[in-house]
């Protein structure tokens, strides 16, 4: 079976860059019928990793992603940590070490000196005589002082390090019993059964000591995925300012889960020129083997685009639904799907087509001064007059299309082209001369709003 995870040490929030190894690690479990497992990495105490697992759950509630089962908490496990601990001293894999810091810094000072590889000179490693007063030891794994430690990588290809270049015998936990960092990830992948490890490249270089572990322990090592990173337009490391913010900041920006996922989905991994992929697309044709050799560029262009595409091609209950949380309730079926219909194609995100929906439910308080000097002339007034006129007396307007005619109606009667009777209409419906079509805006707006909206307007500017 599949088994995936995600792993995040607890910020308070679910990065965008966390987002995208998640969602491919979710998308590869679920295709195989297998499991997306949550870990929260929280052996810094300091941080409050109860919330920070919500958050996380929180987002991905939102955008429809769901781990299975529990979630693991690296705080709550230094019983297991422990017992594996004692088992590498007990099969002298492992030793304790009572170097000082002191020693240590000064060991550290010689190699800078000496021009040397900074690394712990394994001192204690065949230690058997009687161990210093006073000192806590450290415990450090028998790392192997030579020779290669093969990365397989489903991105990167094999890569091989050596282990003289890279590797000392690193401390598995520290003096007050604490396991560090490389050594609980490789024994927490490894019990909670993790068949491939899908993550950020930025932890390439801690595979190796990883590996370690697991050969010290007998565990089978997972096959590995290393995600190059998301960099800005510039060809640097996302930052909070390009867009690497909570994800939870997307939603209130008006963006929606299915564009949200498309563009992250398409930040590291490609299918041929293929663009748009609904969720079940991403599952059925995810692989993280076509995942992305180099860094892949956040474009919000991009992510505009797309959320534009699926607010387009979003049912109108759906959007209705979805807008509620801007307060609009949009209840008359007709003019709902008119007022969606209109603006739609207009909105990149759903605050987008709130605020363009209020801009047309809402009367006009005041009007744009230079829209007002270029069409509100005498013959204006004349023009929505003999409009108002035909609207008052007409008991069938329903449609944009009934109010296009007696708009069409006062072109022809009156002899003027349409910008003659458009752009004043527009100026008193909207304020200004940008907005939809004035049809559907009348359309849903009614016959008496609009009425009383021209002589509003006419009041207001003659
Ligand atoms: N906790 C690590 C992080 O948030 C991820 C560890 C991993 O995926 O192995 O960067």
């Amino acid at each position: 079976m599949v088994v995936t995870r995600f792993a995040p040490s607890p910020t308070g929030y679910l990065h965008i860059g966390g987002l995208r190894t998640a969602l491919l690690s979710y998308l590869w479990a679920k295709k195989n019928g297998g499991k997306f497992l949550l870990r929260i990495e929280d052996t810094d105490k300091a941080r409050n990793s109860e919330e920070a697992a919500q958050a996380i759950v929180n987002a991905f509630e939102w955008l429809g992603l769901a781990h299975d089962g529990e979630i693991t908490y690296q705080s709550k496990r230094d019983d297991i940590y422990a017992k594996y601990i004692q088992q590498l001293l007990h099969e002298g894999k492992a030793y304790r070490c009572y170097m000082t810091k002191e020693e240590l810094t000064e060991l550290r000072e010689t190699q800078m000196a000496n021009k040397q590889r900074t690394m712990y000179d394994g001192s204690y490693r065949d230690f058997n005589g009687t161990p210093p007063e006073g000192v806590e030891p450290a415990i450090r794994i028998k790392a192997p002082k030579s020779g290669p430690i093969v990365v397989k990588d489903g991105v990167k290809g094999t890569i091989t390090f050596q282990a003289e270049d890279i590797l000392d015998d690193f401390v598995i936990a520290r003096a007050d019993g604490s396991p560090t960092y490389n050594f609980v990830v490789a024994v927490d992948d490894a019990l909670m059964g993790v068949t491939e490890v899908i993550r950020g490249d930025d932890h390439l270089s801690n595979t190796p000591k990883q590996i370690v572990v697991y050969e010290a322990l007998g565990f089978e090592i997972p096959a590995f995925y290393h995600v190059p990173m998301i960099h800005n337009a510039e060809g640097k490391k996302l930052s909070k300012r390009d867009g690497a913010t909570d994800v939870m900041a997307y939603k209130e920006m008006g963006y929606t889960p299915e564009a949200l996922l498309n563009f992250l989905v398409r930040l590291g991994w490609s299918h041929g020129d293929q663009e748009i992929f609904s969720m079940e697309e991403m599952m059925e044709l995810f692989n993280p083997k076509d995942i992305n050799k180099s860094a892949s560029i956040y474009n919000t262009e991009k992510l505009d685009w797309l959320s534009g595409h699926y607010i387009k091609n979003m049912p109108n209950k759906k959007l209705a639904e979805l807008l509620e949380q801007y307060g609009l309730m949009l209840t008359s079926h007709d003019k709902k799907e008119i007022l969606l219909d209109s603006l739609k194609e207009r909105a990149k995100t759903l605050k987008d087509l709130a605020e363009l929906t209020k801009e047309i439910l809402a009367t006009p308080t005041s009007y744009d001064e230079k829209a007002v000097a270029k069409a509100f002339k005498a013959d204006a007034i004349e023009v929505l007059n003999a409009f108002s006129a035909k609207v008052s007396a007409s008991e069938t307007l329903h449609l944009p299309s009934d109010y296009h005619h007696l708009m069409e109606e006062v072109v022809n009667e009156m002899g003027i082209g349409f910008g003659k009777i458009g752009q004043p209409l527009r100026l008193a419906l909207l304020g200004k001369l940008s907005g939809p079509g004035l049809d559907s805006v009348m359309a849903i707006i009614g016959k008496n709003e609009t009425l009383q909206r021209i002589e509003h307007a006419i009041a207001a500017n003659s």
